[in-house]
């Protein structure tokens, strides 16, 4: 079987299996065999390692996958692509192919099945219409997994690792620097991908924190306050706290924890670094009791 990563190969195979792209599925697949090298030492594989894939398409990555690591588990949503795969991946015995949906399936016990486990590495060129809650659903559900690599919107990507006071600083940023520490390996141009997307794309290389890099009381309660006051980001911190339908405390309390802080009462949620939000959420937790 000819190796994926071009242009030439993909679209042979793609003609002889009369491959429709389906856009809900945000396939966008890889034709640059740089940018697979990339992602590749991005994600510091070795053959002691069980990845974890999402999206393996035509099985582009895969194979690049199944090179480095020891065992690949492919998780696939798109039906017609099975017949694919089985061709593409045919030389490898260390590739399982799962057809379903990521963010339907029980990822513990799968990983307790093919790691007894322990914790397996993400690599993935993400379908960008889920991108956020197949990342989320993996941190919040603390899934035992050592990084994650992925392929995402450029933007996305900006956002992950954006530090207070910049303009793409939010939820997002805050909730990846607390689970991860992020770094982008590589921008890579819609020339890269087939169909090209509308957008660029940027690898971005998660490693989870072994302990999160702020000891906070309550984290259920630490991202209430993180979303709420990024819902209205013109608002102040405490009018953004004050109308959040999932808070009780009073006008009163924010002002007293800010002032804890020693942080001026018309600040914004925008300016708080992780360190704070935790030092605020923890000092707004004891109110609760
Ligand atoms: N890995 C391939 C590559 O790099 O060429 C394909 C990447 S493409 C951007 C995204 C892939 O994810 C597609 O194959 C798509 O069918 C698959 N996909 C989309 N939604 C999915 C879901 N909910 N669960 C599993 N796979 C999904």
């Amino acid at each position: 079987m000819a190796v994926l990563g071009n242009p030439k190969n993909t679209i042979e195979i793609l003609q002889k299996y009369q491959f429709n792209f389906q856009k809900k599925f945000g396939q966008n697949f890889l034709i640059d065999n740089h940018v697979l090298n990339k992602i590749m030492k991005a994600s510091d594989m070795t053959k002691e390692d069980v990845v974890l894939e999402i999206g393996p398409g035509i099985g582009t990555l895969t194979q690049y996958l199944a090179e480095a690591a020891k065992k690949v588990i492919a998780v696939e949503i798109d039906g017609s692509l099975l017949p694919v795969l089985e061709e593409t991946l045919q030389n490898y015995d260390n590739v399982k192919v799962i057809h379903g949906d990521i963010l339907q399936m029980n990822l513990n016990k799968l990983i307790e099945e093919e790691n007894a486990g322990r914790p397996v590495k993400v690599v993935a060129n993400l379908p960008y219409y889920i991108t956020t809650p197949i990342i989320m659903s993996l941190l919040e559900g603390h899934i035992p997994v050592k990084s994650a690599t992925v392929m995402v919107q450029k933007e996305v990507a900006e956002r992950m690792r954006a530090k207070p006071g910049t303009k793409d600083y939010g939820a997002l940023s805050l909730a990846i620097q607390y689970y991860t520490e992020p770094y982008i390996a590589a921008n890579v141009p819609p020339n890269c991908f087939l169909p090209r997307p509308r957008v660029g794309s940027a690898v971005i290389c998660l490693r989870l924190h072994e302990n999160p890099p702020v000891s906070v009381e309550n984290e259920d309660l630490l991202f209430k306050i993180i979303r709420a006051s990024f819902n209205q980001r013109r608002k102040t911190l405490i009018n953004g706290l004050c109308n959040a339908a999932n808070l009780t405390f009073t006008r009163e309390q924010i002002r007293e924890a800010l002032r804890e802080l020693s942080l001026p009462e018309e600040v914004r949620g925008e300016r708080l670094s992780l360190e704070q939000f935790s030092q605020f959420s923890n000092i707004l937790s004891n109110k609760l009791l």
